[in-house]
């Protein structure tokens, strides 16, 4: 397991940690001004920015990118799916253009939530279908453009509106029917904050192994939680063993970046630095 006590060049912030408090050139700068090597930017913030505009910035400014968030979504009536086809291969383009490790993938929910305007449907067995049959469409088109899917399964009170995909073993599973040669071009986003919980999660992270773990996120569980999407903790701040999880992963060969991804009002409502300030700080000491 890497030390990361004494620096923290091995991570990443997810850019949507500081979204309400500055677009993505004031994020960049900030990472700049913080000695922070990589981000993950999500589209709505490249788009506001323009996608070359991002991209140089990203490359003057020296960035990795431990992923791009994100693509999916997959579920959708029959009048949207083409809709739901091409907005994720443009996903994966920009993926490409910005230069990140791999597109994250969330699967997306019941056809209304996933596409609104789709004719509402309750058959979450027909998402999941729908899903695996997006993400085999998208992985073909993906391996070809040379860009690495990360499905990342969602806690299951997401399943509504978010994700159909909501364990380790439900995502590898994808992946093994998918991409049964294991070829590093399809594999998961593991967010310790969406599956802390699960009996499986040590015996599904061998399972996975470096060539499945393509992304590692990490936030904390608070208790109580008040909002099922926008109360995630700072590092420390809650009641998930980060380092154990972190041990695991590690101990599979995973090498990338430590990714700080944190929904939350109240770190929203904090000062861009002093958000930036915490989380490296946690990271030394709770990561
Ligand atoms: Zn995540």
């Amino acid at each position: 397991m890497r030390d990361l006590s004494g620096d923290h060049r091995w991570m990443s912030l997810n850019t949507a940690t500081v979204r309400k408090q500055g677009a993505l050139l004031d994020i960049i700068e900030a990472c700049a001004r913080h000695g922070i090597r990589a981000i993950d930017p999500w589209r709505d913030q490249v788009a506001a920015t323009g996608i070359e505009r991002a991209a140089k910035a990203i490359r003057d400014a020296g960035l990795a990118l431990s992923g791009y968030c994100r693509g999916g979504m997959f579920t959708a009536d029959a009048a949207r799916r083409i809709e739901a086809r091409d907005d994720n291969r443009r996903a994966v383009d920009e993926a490409k253009t910005l230069g990140a490790a791999c597109l994250v993938l969330v699967a997306g929910g019941l056809p209304q939530y996933s596409r609104p305007g789709s004719t509402p449907s309750k058959d979450i067995a027909a998402a999941q279908a729908q899903v695996e049959d997006g993400i085999a469409e998208l992985f073909d088109y993906a391996r070809t453009a040379g860009m690495a899917l990360a499905i990342e399964p969602l806690h299951p009170m997401t399943a509504a509106d978010r994700a159909c995909v909501n364990t380790m073993r439900q995502a590898l599973d994808l992946c093994d029917r998918i991409d049964p040669a294991r070829s590093g071009m399809l594999g998961v986003a593991l967010d310790v904050y969406h599956v802390w919980w699960d009996f499986e999660l040590m015996a599904q992270i061998e399972r996975a192994g470096p060539r499945r773990l393509l992304a590692f996120h990490v936030c904390d569980w608070l208790v109580p939680t008040a909002d099922t999407v926008n109360d995630r903790g700072m590092m420390g701040d809650g009641i998930i063993d980060i380092p154990r999880i972190r041990a695991a992963v590690e101990a599979q060969g995973f090498g990338g970046c430590v990714e700080v991804e944190i929904f939350s009002n109240r770190w929203w409502s904090a000062p861009m630095d002093e958000v930036l300030a915490t989380a490296i700080a946690r990271m030394k000491t709770a990561v």
